[in-house]
């Protein structure tokens, strides 16, 4: 399935391709169609499975073919950063759209609370708030007429109630018109928010993504590394302790050759494993890792699904997978069957991002091993600064976007040149 099967406007499809989105995920291929259908919906998703697309989408392709566009979408959400991060994703897919959104959240002074309500009542079209300051606009003077209200999405529900905003939502409820679509995500689906979904939704759909976790046998680590170090790092792990079986993953074909060759010629017992290969190679490669003539396979994803090889008791991610169902995949090759096993995962600095998606996903924090000294000092771990570069490294996708004016968050934003 891609993208285009939602048949959406073609300005949006641009979004997607400059954002690097090719296709839909799970979450995204089942809740597209309803919320397009503007059916109610219950959906249970965590972070990283790609929730936040799969209901800023089909609202955009709403918004854009709607007649009406004054302040049509109300997003809330249950912290000032999960509000910033929705808010920079629909800037990054609207930016061919001319569709204005704009954060709510507390903090700042009394000045950001008017401009904030000021942006709020100049027509944008979406607000992403935070419960409790959005309480505040709507009872303050001079609040914002939510009459034109179609879309009200809680996203992280089970996280606003946990932190005690059962009552604010009903309050911000009853500011909103009853004919609208109301859509919430929630990573857990406890009674509660089932007594909160009957209270709010109108016949719902439900969707269920249940996400694999890592088998409990595996040990998770990571090294925190520069790419120049990646390769000795990797050899002093091989050689530090003998392993049977081991399998490294690379995020490409050439850097599959690059990395069997080197480290064929320091005498480790290895074969490459890629798409380049004849069948009957792969064959003859997997037979011998199989019965333990050989000891390290090296591959791309191509390894990292279906192979079932008993006492592989090394996984080495050398890059970040892009996906974190892969990282689950492909750390899910060692421990199998109650075994246990080491999956150890290299991150340069522009994987920060994508790594602390892979621990989103799985809900832990896995350990940062301190690099051997050789190697000296390890990059900081900061993947909330690596967020924002890759937004702005994104934003510059096909040089249209240089003259783009700068972000105010107090305001909403300015349609595109
Ligand atoms: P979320 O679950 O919304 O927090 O998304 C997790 C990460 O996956 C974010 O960095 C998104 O930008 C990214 N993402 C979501 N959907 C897709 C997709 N279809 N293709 C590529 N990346 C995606």
């Amino acid at each position: 399935m891609t993208f285009n099967d939602f048949k959406f406007d073609q300005r949006l499809l641009d979004g997607l391709e400059s954002m690097g989105y090719d296709k839909p995920t799970p979450i995204q291929e089942q809740s597209i169609p309803l919320i397009l259908q503007h059916k109610d919906l219950i959906a249970c998703a965590q972070t990283g499975t790609g929730k936040t697309a799969a209901y800023v989408l089909p609202i955009l392709n709403k918004i854009v073919q709607s007649e009406s566009r004054k302040l049509s979408t109300l997003i809330i959400a249950p912290t000032r950063e999960l509000a910033q991060q929705i808010d920079q994703q629909i800037e990054g897919f609207s930016y061919f759209l001319g569709v204005s959104s704009i954060p709510v959240y507390g903090g700042g002074d009394g000045n950001a609370f008017a401009q904030q309500q000021k942006a709020m009542r100049e027509g944008a079209d979406i607000i992403i708030a935070t419960p409790g300051r959005l309480i505040a606009m709507l009872t303050s003077a001079g609040s914002v007429d939510m009459s034109n209200l179609q879309h009200l999405v809680l996203d992280e529900a089970d996280r606003m109630l946990d932190m005690g905003f059962y009552e604010d939502i009903m309050r911000i409820v009853n500011y909103l018109p009853v004919n609208r679509q109301t859509v919430l995500f929630s990573a857990t689906m406890p009674p509660k928010i089932r007594t909160l979904a009957q209270r709010i939704l109108n016949n719902p759909e439900q969707i269920n993504i249940a996400i694999s976790k890592p088998a409990e046998g595996i040990l998770q680590q990571a090294y925190l590394t520069y790419d120049a170090n990646k390769v000795g790092l990797l050899k002093h792990i091989l050689n530090e302790k003998k392993h049977d079986s081991v399998i490294i993953f690379a995020s490409t074909k050439e850097k599959v050759k690059d990395l069997n060759k080197e480290l064929y010629r320091s005498g480790l017992s290895i074969k490459a494993f890629h798409s380049d290969l004849e069948q009957a190679e792969r064959e003859e490669i997997m037979r011998a890792f199989k019965n333990k003539e050989l000891q390290i396979l090296i591959g791309t994803d191509i390894l990292s699904r279906g192979i079932d090889v008993d006492g592989i008791s090394l996984v080495v991610n050398f890059d970040v997978p892009p996906d974190p169902e892969d990282y689950i995949h492909r750390i899910g090759r060692t421990a199998r069957a109650e075994n246990t096993g080491t999956a150890i995962t290299f991150i340069n600095e522009k994987d920060q991002r994508k790594f602390f998606d892979i621990e989103s996903l799985i809900g832990t924090d896995i350990p940062k091993l301190t690099l051997p000294q050789q190697f000296g000092e390890s990059p900081l771990y900061e993947p909330e600064k690596k967020l924002k570069k890759s937004f702005n490294d994104k934003r510059s996708f096909k040089g249209k976007r240089n003259n783009k004016p700068k972000i105010d968050n107090n305001r909403p934003k300015q349609k595109p040149q």
